[in-house]
């Protein structure tokens, strides 16, 4: 049976970081309203698509996802997708995002009874002035009793966000947040460098942050490798690390080509080998919607030999490796060849991987690829 996976896009935030790209809007219940009409059309438009398929995972993204959750929209719509008849895998993984400030008992208890069995926080660092640095509104202590309140609740699978390269982080700063993971009840950590992305605050005022420099930032990445290899975390993708092999389900569908259908505002999807978005704005999304006009604002097909270019350089962050696909372009190939003489990839039983210094030139790897 065909896998598939989906994702929703719950686009409210108390506040918008200022490093955010992403499509987020105030937490207004007036809103909430709009977008589980628009989610609701759009479910019944796709659900044909569905059919047939196994639902390997689904995922609450945005945004906030866990502001959805009070009002009873995160169990409406998983009431909906169980109603279906839709085919959805015995170990299904049902994740949901949540930021530290809103966590509590009864959110947690909520999110549980309604089928979600893994949480991913957005605790970013636990370090007070690196927190302060980045204009998140949780402290330290409350990233941690967010993540302690979960595992009380009875959650078995918490996946924490990790950032560094923060403005004014320091080296020892890093440590002190990497020092306190051992007493933490987590099985996944994200780990990402912060990167400065066009539209941002950030972006816009970044000639008076100071970042550390180059150096600094490969030490503070391989002090995370080793703090959590140390904690028997096991890096499976460039920046990702599972315990007991905690891998996410549906992240390892995203590297490895599963078709996906993402619903909301700014969802993308990737279904029958084609790309599309949908409009990056929750009033148009839901009207046009209702106008039974699609809410899709982008969308691509590579040809065939581009796709299976891109494939292989997307599955290359996976530590296993990638298989190589017969069809690949002969100069392909020979690119292959070259990145393996050059010490940036190596053979993996019949797989192709990156090599140490591979990991760290991924983007350079998959754009010589492509
Ligand atoms: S909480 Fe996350 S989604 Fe919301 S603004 Fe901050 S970074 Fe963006």
């Amino acid at each position: 049976m065909t896998r598939a996976s989906l994702y929703f896009h719950i686009p409210f935030c108390s506040k918008k970081c200022p490093y955010c790209h992403f499509y987020v809007i105030p937490n207004s219940p007036s809103f909430h309203q709009i977008l589980e009409e628009g989610l609701s059309l759009e479910w019944e438009k796709n659900l044909p698509l569905l059919e047939g398929l196994s639902i390997e995972s689904i995922y609450f993204g945005g945004g906030t996802p866990s502001f959805f959750v009070p009002g009873g929209g995160v169990a409406r719509l998983l009431e909906k997708i169980r109603g279906s008849r839709l085919a959805l895998a015995s170990d299904c993984e049902i994740t949901l995002e949540a930021n530290p400030e809103e966590a509590s008992p009864e959110l947690f208890s909520s999110l549980l009874s309604v089928g979600v069995n893994r949480l991913s926080l957005g605790i970013q660092s636990l370090d007070e002035r690196s927190l302060q640095s980045i204009e998140r509104i949780h402290t330290a202590q409350k990233g941690k009793q967010a993540i302690l309140e979960a595992h009380r609740a009875g959650f078995q699978n918490i996946s924490i966000d990790l950032m560094y390269d923060l403005p004014d982080q320091t080296e020892s700063s890093w440590l002190s947040t990497l020092n306190q993971l051992s007493s933490l009840p987590i099985q996944h950590v994200s780990l990402y460098n912060l990167t400065i992305e066009p539209h941002t605050s950030f972006y816009k005022r970044k000639e008076s942050l100071s970042f550390p420099p180059p150096i600094s930032s490969l030490r503070m990445l391989n002090q995370a490798v080793q703090t959590l290899t140390s904690l028997q975390f096991k890096r499976y993708e460039i920046s990702a690390f599972a315990k007991q092999s905690s891998f996410s389900k549906h992240n390892i569908g995203y590297w490895t080509g599963r078709p996906f259908l993402g619903f909301g505002p700014s969802a993308c999807s990737y279904w029958e080998g084609k790309r599309f978005r949908n409009i990056s704005h929750l009033q148009r999304y839901t009207r046009k919607l209702k106008e039974g006009i699609s809410p899709i604002d982008f969308s691509e097909k590579l040809p065939y030999l581009d796709s299976l270019k891109e494939r292989l350089a997307v599955e290359l962050r996976l530590i296993e490796g990638a298989d190589l696909n017969e069809d690949l372009p002969p100069e392909t190939k020979q690119c292959i060849e070259r990145l393996i003489e050059e010490d940036f990839l190596k053979r993996n039983e019949k797989k192709i991987c990156l090599t140490e210094k591979g990991i760290l030139f991924h983007d350079t790897i998959a754009s010589v690829i492509v």
